[in-house]
């Protein structure tokens, strides 16, 4: 047997060690700038690759990380998809990945019911799984448009050029939800696309709309898992939805790329993306074809903290966006877009002119700008259980003082 495919303990167990070195002013490794024609091997190409791969990254966990929809991952989820990697099963065939395809539905099965969804898929993330919704949209409902809110992500838009159906977008009001009194009054051919966390502002659509539509879609990427929260029922009405999506690798703590397209009438909607083949036993749904085990990772986390260890990290995100919303309240200097929502924190100097400098001055990593209506805002993301908000605080005050 070539050894390359065997388990190699040494090498893996160097590949762990390697992980809690620093490497933050180490030098990176000059890539060759052509294909080498005689490898290194590969215990040499993982310490010569190590410098640059683990210390030029952002730390998603550290104490002022808080910028973005990207979390930090539990141990467990590198556990799972180093199997994941050796087995390299593939979901699209049932005889060489029988459990891992029951894995899947598993996880669909526990997560779907909070959403009043009856089942559903995972997808590579929540671009495929607005995709999949609308698409199934499309063959179930007949729809011929798209609606969604300004501060929908662009997926949505993107999703709608792929299928050919027309794109409106509708105002959005003074907190970023979608302003109801401009949708048109005919939704009888179209797809309502619904907003739970707007990615700039975290802004939840009046959700009361779902059911107004031929179909309704809710866009959860972001804010879906505050449903297995104490805050559930800032989404209530998503139960009314025909699909929803959810990015697990958001606030779900998952590795890249996890995320899940929920069904209400999961039967009839998978049968209208699901496609037959020769060489396949069972139809291939949705927009994949071969795919591998994500759910095992979601699954094992799932199982290691329960349904109280997800709710207890998400709601204390919810409680540091919380605390930064406060101090932002409190500070004269700053102003904030609107009362948060979802775990995003959106604010900014009021004298612009002291925008750029207080950005310039704020950590890598600890946040992010976005524009809304032509404004610049700084945008704030708890999606690190781990942030030390009292540091953060601190930073942008000392920022601000030296301005
Ligand atoms: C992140 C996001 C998406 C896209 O999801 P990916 O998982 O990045 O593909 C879609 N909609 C909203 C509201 C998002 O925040």
């Amino acid at each position: 047997m070539d050894k390359e495919f065997a388990v190699n303990s040494d090498g893996l167990h160097q590949a762990v060690e390697l992980m809690s070195r620093d490497f933050s002013n180490a030098q990176g490794f000059a890539l060759p700038m052509e294909l080498p024609l005689v490898g290194m091997g590969s215990t040499a190409a993982l310490n010569s690759l190590a410098p640059s791969i683990l210390g030029g990254a952002a730390r998603l966990g550290e104490a002022t990380s808080f910028a973005h929809m990207d979390p930090p991952t539990p141990w467990i989820t590198w556990a799972m998809t180093l199997w994941n990697a050796s087995l390299n099963q593939n979901l699209l065939h049932p005889a060489t990945a029988p459990v891992a395809r029951q894995m899947e539905q598993r996880v669909v099965a526990w997560l779907a019911p909070f959403f009043g969804m009856n089942g559903g898929h995972m997808t590579p993330g929540s671009t495929v799984a607005n995709l999949t919704a609308l698409w199934s949209a499309r063959e179930c409902a007949g729809v011929t448009e798209v609606i969604a809110s300004e501060g929908a992500h662009l997926s949505i838009a993107k999703a709608a050029h792929i299928l050919g159906l027309k794109y409106l977008s509708v105002p959005i009001d003074a907190n970023g939800s979608m302003d109801s009194a401009q949708l048109p009054a005919d939704l009888s051919k179209s797809a309502l696309v619904l907003t739970a966390g707007a990615t700039s502002t975290g802004a939840i659509d009046p959700l009361d709309l779902a059911g107004r539509a031929a179909w309704t879609h809710v866009d959860a990427a972001w804010a879906g898992p505050l449903r297995l929260s104490k805050y559930a029922h800032l989404l209530a009405g998503i139960e009314s939805a025909d699909s929803v999506a959810v990015s697990a690798h958001k606030w779900l703590f998952q590795p890249k790329e996890s995320a899940l397209i929920l069904f209400r009438d999961t039967e009839k909607a998978h049968a209208a993306v699901s496609f037959g083949g020769a060489y396949l036993a069972t139809p291939n749904v949705g927009v994949l074809g071969s795919h591998g085990a994500t759910a095992t990772a979601l699954l094992a986390t799932l199982l290691a903290w329960g349904h109280e260890g997800v709710a207890q990290r998400i709601e204390h995100c919810m409680d540091l966006a919380r605390c930064l919303r406060d101090f932002v309240a409190n500070d004269e200097r700053l102003e904030i877009y609107a009362e948060p929502q979802t775990g995003m924190v959106v604010w900014r100097p009021k004298d612009d002119r002291l925008f750029d400098q207080v950005l310039q001055l704020l950590p890598v990593g600890s946040t992010s700008t976005t524009s809304i209506a032509g404004g610049r805002w700084i945008r704030n993301v708890a999606a690190n259980p781990s942030a030390d908000i009292d540091l953060l605080i601190a930073t942008i005050q000392k920022a601000i003082a030296a301005c």
